[in-house]
């Protein structure tokens, strides 16, 4: 198998290599260059940056927003006519792995990646116009409102009540885990607006253009590395638009369901694995604390590791040659998300035994090695294997799509 780029990928990846070279933001490069140590907000940091207190946060987010807007590069899959740049799949393939190996932030998050497809299928020319250039410059950024407490691998259950009101709906009820609420301006929800249908078939769809209207309250959820990316976020008769109706009433599981379909083949994942082995190696030969040197089965552990990446990278290639064939990934998506996930849940725990009792070491001290990011990774990675799909449900779809086993 040759999985060399033909001569045209060649240059294309040339093309985006140097594009990050020339206009990715000082502040960025400065963090590109550190050890990541977690602290940063990951797939959400433009988020953060364009809100940050610190000036150069907000240039730098500023910045690159408007240099990857130049070629269209913040939706690089959305069409050229909403001011994307209609990439092939394999050319996303290429840009996301360029982007992640210069480790530049991804700019528009779930307006970029989930809703504004979604809109481009579902939406109607009035919604085009009102929410893609928003998204695309930067001015909106919005959360995702699908789980809450009794709904989440079970998403149909979800209970938020939308009841029509004249031109407007009353929404009542509690999301959870809203990533980036806090930092948001938006949020796109599935409600309950048939309570009698079968619980599939009574969900729709609402845009919610201002989170902070009145009746939205979005309370922190720290995580346990002390971290705050996700929210509770409680609705209190807040009135939405019927205009604000993505697709139809009472059919917006299905087009919640598109949103889900613009799977991504996850290379980023593998990019920074790749990153993090390479590190501990070379840290691990200089630094007298590692055990790799006394430990033929820690050494063993860590070979494994370069394996679970080969297989990361070859599931993330499969997803996108898939796409590519014009086919949807189903089961093998299942497959490179619970697989990527917990590969970089298990090269933290390498991280942490490499370095013995010194991995106690939180970051932030001095003498916590590789500034305690695997101690910090370990713990943020277990969320990992749940947001999206929890790895059990994922092996569900693997065992009955995949394998064809009965449902249990
Ligand atoms: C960091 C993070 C960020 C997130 N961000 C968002 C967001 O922005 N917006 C949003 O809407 N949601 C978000 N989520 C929610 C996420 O989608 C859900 O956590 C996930 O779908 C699991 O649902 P749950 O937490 O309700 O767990 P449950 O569904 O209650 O599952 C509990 C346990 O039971 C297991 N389980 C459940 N069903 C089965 C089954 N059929 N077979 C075997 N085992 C099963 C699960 O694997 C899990 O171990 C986020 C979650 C995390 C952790």
């Amino acid at each position: 198998m040759d999985w060399n780029d033909n001569p045209e990928q060649a240059d294309f990846r040339q093309q985006v290599a140097t594009f990050i070279g020339e206009r990715l933001p000082p502040e960025y490069r400065r963090r590109a260059a550190a050890v990541d140590d977690g602290a940063g907000e990951g797939l959400f940091a433009w988020y953060a940056d364009r809100i940050s207190d610190k000036q150069e946060d907000r240039d730098a987010a500023k910045q690159w927003a408007d240099a990857l807007a130049e070629r269209g590069w913040i939706a690089p899959h959305w069409p050229k006519e909403y001011g994307g740049a209609s990439l092939t799949t394999m050319e996303q393939f290429i840009f996301g792995e360029e982007m992640a190996k210069a480790r530049a932030p991804m700019v528009g998050g779930s307006g970029v990646m989930l809703l504004g497809p979604t809109v481009l299928v579902h939406g109607t020319e009035a919604q085009k116009a009102k929410y893609l250039g928003r998204i695309l410059s930067g001015e909106v950024a919005w959360a995702q409102g699908y789980s809450e407490p009794g709904a989440g691998s079970d998403l149909g259950s979800l209970q938020t009540r939308a009841v029509r009101d004249g031109d407007e709906y009353v929404v009542n009820g509690q999301k959870i885990w809203t990533s980036a609420a806090h930092m948001s301006d938006a949020l796109f929800a599935l409600v309950r607006t048939d309570p009698d249908a079968p619980k599939h078939r009574g969900i729709s769809f609402l845009m919610i253009d201002d989170i902070h209207t009145p009746g939205i309250s979005v309370r922190p959820l720290i995580d346990a590395a002390w971290g705050h990316v996700v929210n509770e976020t409680f609705f209190q008769d807040v009135r939405v638009p019927v205009a604000n109706l993505l697709g139809e009433e009472n059919r917006g599981w299905y087009v919640g369901m598109t949103l889900l379909d613009f799977e991504r083949s996850g290379i980023s994942g593998a990019v920074e694995q790749t990153r993090a082995l390479n590190e501990l190696v070379e840290t691990a030969r200089t630094d007298a604390r590692s055990q790799l040197k006394r430990s033929p089965q820690l050494r063993a552990r860590l070979a494994d590791r370069a394996l679970d990446i080969e297989v990361s990278y070859a599931f993330s290639m499969r997803i996108a040659s898939m796409q590519a064939a014009g086919l949807v990934p189903n089961y093998e998506a299942s497959m490179g998300k619970m697989f990527g996930s917990e590969a970089g849940q298990e090269l933290h725990r390498v991280g942490i035994r490499t370095f013995g009792l010194y991995a106690n070491l939180w970051p932030g001290d001095a003498l916590a090695p590789l500034a305690g990011k695997h101690t910090r990774g370990y713990v943020r990675s277990i969320p990992s294997t749940i947001a999206g799909g929890s790895s059990e449900v994922q092996r569900n779809i693997i065992a009955t799509r995949g394998l064809g086993l009965p449902r249990g």
